[in-house]
């Protein structure tokens, strides 16, 4: 007769998965930026991404970098959500959804002017025009950067990459979060970012994830032309709203 091998341990799989886990988290350390300022590419990326946290901590400063718009007529994304066809129209119209949402946070908000990707006209972006911009805008009194890790968007990963070089050349703490929702429906993106950095010789150490009491839901309901669009480009777009954001110390 075939006996069957004892695997005690099966039975028991999920407490000592849950033990893992809970010793693996326990040894993780908490997002506490001093003095930081919250880097955004667009006039939502921070909002969506780190609302739990800046809710928190009225008086946070957020520094959006794309918040400027040429005099022209484009029929981008901006206007396709605002349902004005003039550059600075939709812009006006997406600063005020942000300059609510910012007060809902209690956020104090700082916007540069560098133009949205579309109204590029297919030219490339200049990295040092980004950071020269955030370089010149930081307020003097910032002791860490919070800028996004930089997924999937191409303007998300210039916005990181000058964080990083700022954080670098000024000696700064620096702190990257995941973008959200990108992050969350394509988790493969951050892993690919993480192992991008890490040949580049930064060392990312990731911090207990960030839940609070913010209704960030009713927060990003605020960018109400925005909603909609959102939902329809990301499948994930909802939890991603309720999941806990996710944060990396880089050294
Ligand atoms: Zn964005």
């Amino acid at each position: 007769m075939l006996t069957r091998p004892n695997r005690w341990y099966l039975k028991y799989a999920h407490i000592i998965a849950y033990n893992i886990i809970f010793w693996y988290c326990s040894v993780m350390t908490n997002f506490d930026p001093t003095n930081p300022i919250f880097v955004s590419t667009h006039l939502d990326d921070v909002v969506l991404s780190c609302a739990y946290y800046v809710g928190e901590h009225p008086g946070t400063q957020v520094a959006t970098v794309m918040a400027g718009a040429p005099d022209i007529e484009l029929d981008d994304w901006s206007a396709r959500t605002t349902g004005h066809l003039r550059a600075q129209d939709a812009l006006r119209v997406r600063t005020a959804e942000d300059n609510a949402a910012m007060e809902a946070l209690g956020a104090v908000p700082t916007r540069l002017d560098l133009w949205d990707l579309p109204y590029l006209n297919g030219q490339p972006r200049d990295p040092d025009t980004v950071y020269r911009a955030l370089a010149t805008s930081l307020p003097s009194e910032v002791e860490s950067i919070v800028g996004p890790l930089g997924l999937t968007h191409p303007d998300h990963r210039v916005v990181s990459d000058a964080c990083i070089r700022l954080a670098r050349d000024l000696g700064l703490a620096l702190y990257l979060y995941a973008d959200l929702p990108y992050g969350h429906t394509y988790p493969r993106n951050i892993t690919d970012r993480l192992a991008e950095l890490a040949v580049r010789g930064l060392r990312l150490t990731q911090l207990d994830p960030v839940k609070s009491a913010v209704d960030k839901p009713a927060v990003c309901d605020l960018y109400a032309t925005q909603m909609d669009e959102l939902r329809g480009s990301f499948k994930t777009f909802d939890a991603s709203l309720s999941a806990p954001e996710q944060y990396w110390r880089v050294q």
